[in-house]
């Protein structure tokens, strides 16, 4: 029996893995000290790669600029050569030959590029986010790249916001998991390792929390949900032993993220203990001054760095006022060479000074390697999400596919191979990716009909025409909907949750037919699809599932791959849900029952369309009831370190094999503030045979029981515990329990 899903820090015990030695932090503090000013804050300047604007708004030669130590670190080079070529000034001409630390956004791979990471975070399998992490390391590395801005742990709850698409969800549990998986593979097991590839871990923090869902807003919540939801997973990398954050655009509780002291400091470096650095955002410290927090790049350079913004990306605030700053007593020197030795220790451990040149013939064998793509495969057939799968005509379930009937496939993004990469591509291109329709010709040769019928976003029904000519002509119909890869990711917010353009149109009447109509959806986030739920017999999410789109939604479609994957953020009913996520807080009032006084909406269910944990499979898993096996559960021991358990056992009572995703959900009453209705503490990924029982148990200790109490202190209440260990978050059946005093 192992204890999948629970991890040792969820088991309570303290897993910090500061990547750096004492030795290393020696170093580092005996180099700042042979530094000069000027070289202290070049070290504390990043710039793009090939940047022509210096600080002071005039020309710059980046290689006169490198040579005489006034970067740190630089962006997104071209290749290898070209990092060489730069690093060669760092180390042969610069006073202190400090080589220059090379970032990018490798956000869900390098060259290979898998599923957006919402997608990869459906699979519930941070092990597989270890090793595509890995793989995006081991290529991004070989061009030079040895540090990542990923990954992206914000907790988001509203589906509006764009970013959704580049974290893992809604809940705080999993999003600690996964975080700290995607640091294990991208840093390896050494950051040494040529090709370990440094973590930055953004948004610090809450930047998803973003009022209204609208990119860049403003973020006003309380401690309690700070520390309960957002804090997690950036605590989780931490302990991993992340080497870097960066800190957010937006404002939180009124203080801009980059300038705020309580949490880049008081609690990132004071109560985790975290020892490397913090990057700005994009010129997140010029943005001080439209936050109204600074007038002038002076006091935003001054609030910034004071308040533990190591490294500036982009603004040139630092470079331009750092030393005068410094000279004119307005910043304490100790601020600069805090900063300066924060980013050594990273330099120094990633063995930066001892092998500062990338292997140019490296990349020819890595890129695109077979084992990477048979890895996207696998992980985009991990991350789908079988949202319906109703029987047609009182027959078999529409999917999987039978062999021998002719497909109709129908839709913008059945080949649309740019789209199928997600955004932040990294050095993905179109034409490494196998699209649905490629693969489905390769399989179906003339039994494949196939129509465009509309573009993404278009109001012309010019292609409906073809589209219903095909359907006509097949025995069933996939239609491959939903957004354009733009649609998702930063500034790409929006108001409405529906297929765009007039694709909803299309799918009326393609289904008006009375063909069977399978839907393929490619989305950046939850989407509402109150129509298509209701109308259309299966629905699989398959998000932007990258390079090897095609052949993985073949093996998936035609039931040579079972569907596993499970939502990690909620679909909602209607936009006017949002944020909409499952654990929401106990109201004074019951939720949607008869009674108008109750906490619902008069025109739509509270509840979600697909709610988080859903996810279904070719076959069907049953759940015996709920059992907790600990008699009795005190709070001095669980807080000293006991556990409570729980068990259930789960059948696949289907005709064939499958993966099931069994959760754990716990709820806490009698306490001394507000806890949410239910919360995801646990969970198994489990594979069973037709007919095949397996016994799941979970271990409850402090670290799920604990939250942020009336007394701001983290720790387990005296109260009466609910459990359920269930297939997604609205169902189960539960025990209960009392934590006694
Ligand atoms: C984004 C970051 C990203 C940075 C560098 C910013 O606009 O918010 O997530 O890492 O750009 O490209």
């Amino acid at each position: 029996l192992t204890l999948l899903g629970l991890p040792a820090f969820a088991r309570g015990q303290a897993l910090a893995v500061s990547p750096f030695s004492a030795q290393v932090e020696k170093q580092a503090a005996e180099m700042r000290r042979k530094m000069t000013l000027e070289e202290k804050v070049g070290q504390l300047v990043q710039f793009p790669n090939g940047g022509t604007r210096g600080p002071d708004g005039k020309g710059i030669d980046q290689n006169e600029l490198v040579a005489r130590g006034g970067v740190g670190s630089l962006m997104n080079p071209p290749d290898a050569g070209a990092v060489n070529a730069f690093q060669k000034q760092a180390v042969e001409k610069s006073r202190m030959k400090i080589p220059v630390i090379v970032a990018m956004d490798v956000i869900h791979g390098y060259r290979t590029i898998f599923p957006v990471p919402l997608a990869l975070s459906a699979s519930w399998d941070p092990g597989l986010v270890e090793k595509t992490s890995r793989v995006a390391a081991v290529e991004a590395t070989s061009e030079g790249i040895r540090w990542t801005f990923s990954p992206m742990v914000d907790i988001a709850r509203d589906a509006r916001w764009g970013r959704i698409m580049e974290g893992a969800g809604e809940d705080p549990y999993l999003g600690a998991l996964f975080a700290a998986a995607a640091v294990r593979g991208y840093q390896g097991k050494d950051l040494s390792d040529p090709t370990s590839m440094v973590a930055c871990v953004k948004h610090f923090v809450a930047y998803g929390g973003a009022e209204s869902g609208r990119d860049y807003n403003a973020v006003d919540m309380s401690d309690r949900t700070l520390r309960d939801v957002y804090f997690p997973p950036f605590q989780a990398a931490v302990d991993a032993g992340a080497g870097s954050l960066m800190s957010a655009f937006s404002s939180l509780q009124g203080v801009p993220a980059s300038a705020n002291h309580d949490t880049l400091t008081d609690v990132l470096r004071g109560e985790w203990g975290f020892r490397g650095f913090v990057v700005s955002d994009w010129n997140s410290v010029g943005e001080l001054i439209n936050h109204g927090v600074a007038l002038d790049g002076e006091t935003a350079a001054r609030k910034a760095v004071t308040a533990g913004v190591d490294m500036d990306m982009g603004s040139g605030l630092y470079g331009e006022n750092l030393v005068k700053l410094v000279r004119s007593g307005k910043v304490p020197e100790r601020a600069v060479d805090e900063a300066v030795e924060r980013i050594l220790r990273v330099k120094i451990a990633m063995g930066l000074f001892s092998h500062p040149y990338t292997d140019e013939t490296r990349s020819k064998t890595v890129l695109l390697a077979p084992e990477h793509v048979a890895l996207a495969r696998r992980a985009a057939e991990e991350s789908f999400v079988l949202l319906k799968n109703d029987p047609i005509s009182g027959g078999a379930p529409a999917l999987p596919l039978a062999d021998g009937k002719t497909v109709a496939l129908i839709g913008p993004l059945a080949d649309s191979a740019g789209d199928m990469l997600g955004g932040w591509e990294g050095r993905g291109q179109g034409s490494d990716v196998v699209t649905l329709k490629q693969a489905l010709a390769g399989r179906l040769k003339d039994k494949l009909v196939y129509a465009k019928g509309t573009e993404i976003e278009t109001d012309s029904e010019a292609g409906f025409h073809d589209a219903l000519d095909a359907a006509n002509r097949a025995d069933v119909v996939v239609m491959a909907l939903g957004e354009s890869r733009g649609m998702t990711g930063e500034a790409a917010s929006r108001t409405k949750l529906d297929l765009p353009g007039n694709q909803l149109k299309l799918l009326e009447a393609v289904a008006a037919t009375g063909k069977p109509v399978v839907l393929v959806l490619f989305s950046g986030r939850p989407l509402a699809l109150p129509w298509e739920a209701a109308h259309l017999p299966a629905i699989l999410e398959a998000w932007f599932p990258g390079v090897q789109a095609g052949p993985a939604l073949v093996d998936t479609l035609y039931g040579e791959s079972n569907p596993a994957g499970k939502l990690t953020a909620s679909f909602p009913r209607s936009v006017g849900q949002e944020p909409l996520y499952y654990s929401v807080m106990n109201t004074g009032r019951p939720v949607n029952p008869g009674n108008p006084y109750v906490t619902r909406y008069i025109d739509e269910l509270t509840t979600a369309q697909f709610p988080f944990g859903w996810g279904l499979s070719y076959t069907k898993f049953d759940y015996s009831p709920t059992k907790i096996t600990t008699p009795a559960a005190h709070v001095k021991e669980l807080n000293g370190g006991a556990a409570i358990t729980v068990e259930a056992t789960v059948t696949n009572s289907g005709a064939r094999a499958g993966e099931e995703i069994a959760q754990l959900y716990i709820r806490e009453r009698g306490t001394s503030v507000v806890r949410p209705i239910r919360e995801l503490k646990g969970y198994q990924k489990i594979l069973l045979k037709a007919g095949e029982s397996r016994l799941v148990r979970f271990m409850l200790t402090k670290r799920e029981l604990g939250f942020w109490n009336i007394d701001r202190k983290q720790t387990v209440e005296p109260c009466e515990l609910t459990v359920w260990v269930a297939p997604h978050s609205e169902a189960g059946q539960s025990s209960q329990m009392t934590i006694a005093p």
